[in-house]
């Protein structure tokens, strides 16, 4: 067969197997664009764990009618300006709306506060509609349906509702800890709800929504911990060594506000705890670190959750320093057993 280029249809579906894996890709996606919007309330409904639909309703920027097309094209973002090293949004590869539209039925309504009629686009399994006048709220509501329709291959490999549920309550949870300011609600077809009061982010409000997601026994629980080294801070709160758990599912972390799985976090953790827990016991904890965004690579996946430190070396030492140090002042370790 000659040598020819893709369609826009294939390029994006191969774009999604990257960026959307499943159900709860979709709500991390559609929370981070109504987060970068800058909205005060997210809105998500969802039904069969998010393969039936993921509706994430925002009271955010809003989008412009003649930009609403360019919202579900490849590579095309309001965020990223020049400069790879500097990202400050959740988003900016301009790649989740068209990956979505090509594997589902995507529906997007938005209106701007400036204007006062709403637009609408749909993309079904990559085919894209001409905007047009709907009826909306100010902001943005986007609407997925039928996730995986258009790739049965990827739909076979999905586990079940409760499962899929269960990953997208996770999501939630990680995104809301670090936007306290923001309301957050959830509703799917079971009855495990969410919902995240938004509280005042200056006051003690990140403790407030800490104990909204995690439950009020954590921070009755949990010691706080705040150190600097050489220009990276830490922060956060670690549960006492009595107050721990089975799996390492509660161990949130974030890198400059953007919530991130790393293995040298989870690493580090694990280090600073090994003389006071059991190898088979995991430790509750929240914690932000805030660098110099020259400093750490957020480029690494698609999906973003990984993160590569220019100094991984600093980063683990001041997590296991930090920790340790937290311990033996709250008398739960002995200052002396263990080198950081
Ligand atoms: P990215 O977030 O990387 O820019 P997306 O495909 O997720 O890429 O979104 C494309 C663009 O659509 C965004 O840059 C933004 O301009 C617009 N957009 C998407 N969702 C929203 C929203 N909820 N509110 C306002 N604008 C949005
Ligand atoms: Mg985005």
């Amino acid at each position: 067969m000659a040598i020819h280029q893709l369609s826009e249809t294939m390029i994006n579906q191969i774009a999604a197997g990257e960026v959307i894996e499943r159900p709860a890709s979709v709500v991390k996606e559609l929370v981070e664009n109504a987060l970068d919007a800058g909205a005060g309330r997210v809105e998500i409904v969802t039904a069969g764990g998010g393969l039936n639909l993921i509706r994430v309703s925002d009271d955010g920027s809003g989008i412009a009618a003649d930009e609403l097309e360019l919202a579900v094209s490849r590579h095309c973002t309001s965020k990223l300006s020049t400069d790879i090293h500097d990202i400050r949004s959740l988003g900016f590869r301009g790649e989740a709306l068209p990956s979505i539209g090509s594997v589902s039925r995507l529906t997007i309504r938005s209106r701007m506060a400036s204007s006062d009629a709403a637009v609408e686009i749909r993309v079904e399994g990559g085919t894209v509609s001409a905007t047009r006048p709907a009826a909306s709220n100010r902001g943005t509501s986007v609407e997925v349906r039928d996730l995986f329709f258009a790739t049965p291959a990827r739909l076979k490999f999905m586990k079940g509702e409760r499962a899929e549920t269960t990953a997208i309550n996770d999501v939630v949870k990680r995104i809301a800890i670090a936007f306290p300011g923001v309301r957050f609600s959830l509703s799917g077809s079971d009855r495990t709800a969410l919902e995240f009061p938004e509280v005042d982010d200056a006051a003690g409000g990140r403790l407030q929504r800490i104990a909204q997601v995690m439950g009020a026994e954590f921070p009755e629980n949990s010691i706080p911990i705040d150190a600097v080294r050489e220009g990276v801070r830490l922060a956060g709160h670690v549960s006492v060594p009595s107050y721990s758990r089975a799996n390492a599912l509660q161990q949130y972390a974030y890198v400059n506000g953007r919530p991130v799985r790393d293995k040298l976090i989870g690493a580090a953790i694990r280090g600073a705890y090994a003389d006071v827990l059991p190898r088979d016991r995991n430790a509750v904890t929240v914690l932000f670190l805030t660098l110099d965004p020259a400093h750490v690579d957020v480029n690494v996946h698609p999906a973003k959750a990984d993160v590569r430190f220019r100094d991984p070396g600093l980063v683990r030492g001041l997590i296991v320093g930090a920790i340790r140090e937290a311990l033996a002042k709250a008398g739960l370790r002995s200052a002396t057993t263990g080198a950081a």
